[in-house]
């Protein structure tokens, strides 16, 4: 199933749309069923609802372990890289990693778990957070995994929103030279959580904790009770396998639900085609389990492909900027898979941790999570890549399931900032503001998709209502992705942002991420986010939020230059009418810039800036308000 040439993807992308029935079914023959489906899809995006493989029994772990246990047993499975480069790292082999799952996922029954119950998973980057999330999948809970940086708030209304019977947590979390304790979160959330009957803790960091009597548990006391041994749990294609709250850059955190057999499917397709990945090959994806790209490019994806995925406990930054070139170096990596917001974070302090480091072993190159700018395209490209490594600029979503638009590593020829072509099964339309298609080249509009793909989310929990209202109602008979879109001559796609953030400017339509992408060009420059406010004359004018540390007093001048800039790149009309440089930028634990909040700071409307539980830090805000008084 692995696409080869350009040619090939060019005949596969023909027939998945021609037949997707058929090219699903051919794809899904490279997994391990029980028992076959009797239809591939059936599908109706008005309520919607989407079936894929019908009829059909399976259990994912199968997949993603007991297949590869005859021929790859001793291959690893995961290398554990601790937030302490001092620490000895540590390799699992599936044969292990299958091991540790069984007798976690009897730990779970032993704990009155059972086949569709939600569990709430809260914990650090380490291998007993793949090992929850599999056993989970084994017995047929719903895994529910909240990122180990959340409040006991932000956790209590996700653990409430789904109904959790256990949490699965550790003692504390290790992230650079922070402490942070999991568990007194996790205790001041479920005092709140009426629904929660058990709390399984594992020792990580060995600060001491309080346990609750009758609900609070040991990990390494519970294993000690319980066998090796447990058959995966028969699911039903449909059945669900986890609940995921999106990141929360446009709002409300939603419940995006994924089933057993699509997104199994999906997951491993796309990490077999996109990074093209060779077997033997030593795979680092940088994302947080907690998060879409970790539960689909750490977990399912690469395991079910018997790759070898590293997990990293720690930060890029810790203790040194050049932790990520010394991981690729120690654990000679391959595909190294990551965000433009560490990308930037790491550029901007310069070549010097990069030098006498061996990124020889590089071959493949990603970048998830926001559009990235051609600056730190480039950047990555040359520095990182040495110019021989493909970059596959991945567009996709928590409710995608898997990536959409990206170039296929080896086979698509990139484009600095564009994730270039639709992979085989995903149709991409772009529409105007009426739901009309836009036709041709050279064009943008907003972003949806006309045809179901296996990945794709079945609900939001607990309020499909919401589901349709989100993804289905703003046009017929289309899956809404909220971001708009650019395609340009040759047909590559380059995403320009949410579509609340496209800017309307004297009546020209200009994406945030062009105008950012602009600014980032100016070389003091380390990362800027760009809204719109309420205009006399432009109807929009544009306002930039700058991050420019190297000022020495000579802010004036720079903005001259930045606006230089901008107008060189894209054109007078791109100007920002403001430039406020800041020290930091608000963004969401999962590094994305939250621009909504920026847009309320624009507008100079202060007074309530809707739900920010996702803000990483809240200090930024402030200091960011006060700037814009004195702008
Ligand atoms: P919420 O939906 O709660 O507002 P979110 O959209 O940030 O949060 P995710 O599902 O993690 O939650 O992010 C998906 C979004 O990230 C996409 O809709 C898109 O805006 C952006 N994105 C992801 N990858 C890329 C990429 N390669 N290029 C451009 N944008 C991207
Ligand atoms: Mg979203």
């Amino acid at each position: 199933m692995q696409i080869t040439s350009f040619k090939q993807y060019e005949e596969d992308y023909k027939k998945s749309v021609e037949n997707p029935e058929q090219f699903w079914g051919e794809v899904a023959q490279n997994f391990q069923w029980r028992k076959p489906w009797f239809k591939v899809l059936s599908w109706n995006f008005n309520e919607p609802n989407i079936k894929w493989f019908e009829g059909a029994k399976l259990n994912i772990t199968e997949n993603c372990l007991d297949r590869h246990l005859a021929t790859n047993g001793d291959k690893p499975a995961i290398i554990w890289e601790p937030n302490n480069p001092e620490e000895e790292s540590v390799t699992y082999t599936y044969k292990m990693l299958h091991e540790r799952v069984c007798r976690f996922a009897n730990v779970l029954k032993r704990n009155g778990a059972k086949k569709g119950d939600r569990i709430c998973i809260y914990m650090p980057m380490v291998p007993e957070l793949a090992i929850a999330v599999l056993a989970c999948a084994r017995i047929g809970a719903v895994h529910s995994v909240i990122f180990g940086g959340f409040s006991a708030k932000s956790i209590a209304d996700r653990i409430n929103d789904s109904q959790c019977k256990v949490v699965i947590t550790a003692d504390g979390s290790y992230r650079g030279n922070k402490q942070i304790p999991l568990k007194d979160v996790i205790d001041d959330a479920l005092i709140g959580c009426p629904t929660v009957e058990k709390c399984i803790v594992l020792t990580h960091i060995r600060t001491p904790v309080s346990m609750l009597k009758g609900r609070d548990v040991w990990w390494e006391d519970e294993v000690k009770h319980v066998n090796d041994i447990c058959e995966a749990e028969e699911m039903d294609a449909e059945d669900m396998l986890f609940i995921l709250y999106t990141s929360g850059s446009t709002g409300k955190p939603k419940g995006v639900v994924h089933t057993c057999g699509g997104y199994m499917v999906y997951a491993g397709y796309t990490f077999s085609n996109v990074f093209n990945y060779q077997p033997g090959e030593v795979y680092f994806c940088t994302a947080d389990i907690g998060w879409i790209t970790g539960h689909s490019y750490i977990v399912y994806g690469p395991l079910s492909q018997g790759a070898t995925s590293v997990l990293f406990e720690g930060i890029p930054t810790y203790p040194t900027p050049s932790r990520f070139w010394d991981i690729v170096e120690k654990h000679k990596v391959n595909t190294l898979y990551t965000a433009p917001t560490a990308i930037r974070s790491l550029m901007s302090y310069g070549d010097e941790p990069l030098n006498g480091k061996d990124l020889s072993t590089i071959r493949v190159l990603g970048s998830v999570g926001e559009p990235i700018n051609e600056e730190a395209w480039h950047w990555f490209d040359e520095k990182i890549g040495h110019g021989k490594a493909p970059i596959v600029d991945t567009w996709w979503q928590t409710e995608t399931g898997g990536i959409m638009i990206s170039p296929i590593a080896t086979v698509t020829p990139t484009k600095p900032s564009f994730a270039t072509l639709p992979l085989p099964g995903i149709q991409p339309i772009l529409v105007d503001e009426n739901g009309n298609e836009i036709e041709g080249n050279g064009v943008m509009g907003n972003l949806c998709i006309k045809f179901p793909w296996p990945g794709m989310l079945r609900t939001t929990y607990g309020d499909h209502e919401r589901c349709k209202q989100t993804y289905f109602s703003t046009y017929e008979n289309l899956y809404f992705t909220g971001d708009g879109c650019l395609r340009d001559e040759d047909g590559y796609y380059r995403i320009t942002g949410r579509v609340d953030d496209v800017l309307n400017v004297s009546g020209h339509r200009i994406g945030t991420a062009e105008v950012e992408n602009a600014i980032n060009m100016h070389a003091g420059v380390v990362e800027s986010a760009v809204v719109g406010y309420p205009h006399d004359v432009k109807g929009q004018g544009i306002y930039a939020f700058v991050i420019y540390p190297d000022m020495h007093g000579e802010a004036e001048l720079s903005k001259k230059d930045i606006l230089q800039t901008v107008t060189r790149v894209i054109g007078a009309i791109a100007k920002p009418d403001k430039i406020l440089f800041v020290s930091g930028l608000p963004k969401t634990r999962s590094g994305k810039i939250m621009r909504r909040i920026l847009r309320k700071i624009a507008e100079g409307d202060t007074s309530n800036l809707g739900d920010t539980s996702t803000l990483l830090d809240p200090g930024v805000v402030e200091e960011i308000i006060e700037a814009a008084k004195k702008l």
